[in-house]
């Protein structure tokens, strides 16, 4: 882990993760997307919400750790940044504030993350341009705000190898 996220290390939920990374001997995912299985989102998916952040970067989380990509394939660094942006959906004030562990063997240098992480300007100025409440919810306001960036970042990103219909699943 970068040295500027150890000093904001306030995990909340231990995660022990037991799937090989690899299977070396496995076919690697071609671009057929019928092997993504985090997509498309449930129908009760709502970018608005916490929960819905966090249940889809678990799931992806599984998906990256327990599917045969290998770490060079592009499917891998397009899931990748895929989790992050759901993971910082669910925790947008990370580094900072209160955030779960993810498993350690997902990149974060290189990543999405890193690029939303360190860019105090730019793209993402209007992140850092509302405060956080003391403890984040569903209403708070930079909450929100982030939120509603990423998910643009998000449905941009899924479109690239997600092509099989609506992002969201039809109720
Ligand atoms: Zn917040």
């Amino acid at each position: 882990m970068p040295e500027e996220f150890a000093s904001h290390l306030v995990p909340i939920i231990e995660t022990h993760a037991t799937a090989p990374l690899i299977k070396e001997d496995s076919d690697e995912i071609g671009s057929n997307s019928s092997c993504i299985t985090f997509l498309p989102l449930p129908s009760s998916f709502d970018y608005n919400k916490q929960s819905s952040w966090a249940a889809l970067a678990s799931e992806i989380q599984g998906w990256l750790l327990a599917l045969a990509v290998s770490p060079k394939s592009p499917e891998r660094s397009w899931a990748t940044d895929c989790f992050w942006m759901a993971y910082l959906a669910a925790f947008p004030d990370f580094p900072r504030g209160q955030w779960t562990l993810w498993d350690p063997r997902i990149n974060i240098c290189e990543t999405f993350a890193e690029r939303w992480t360190m860019t105090p300007t730019g793209n993402f100025a209007i992140r850092d341009s509302v405060e956080h409440d003391e403890t984040c919810s569903d209403s708070c306001d930079a909450c929100i705000q982030s939120r509603r960036e990423l998910w643009e970042e998000f449905t941009r990103h899924a479109s690239l190898f997600y092509v099989d219909g609506p992002l969201v699943r039809q109720a």
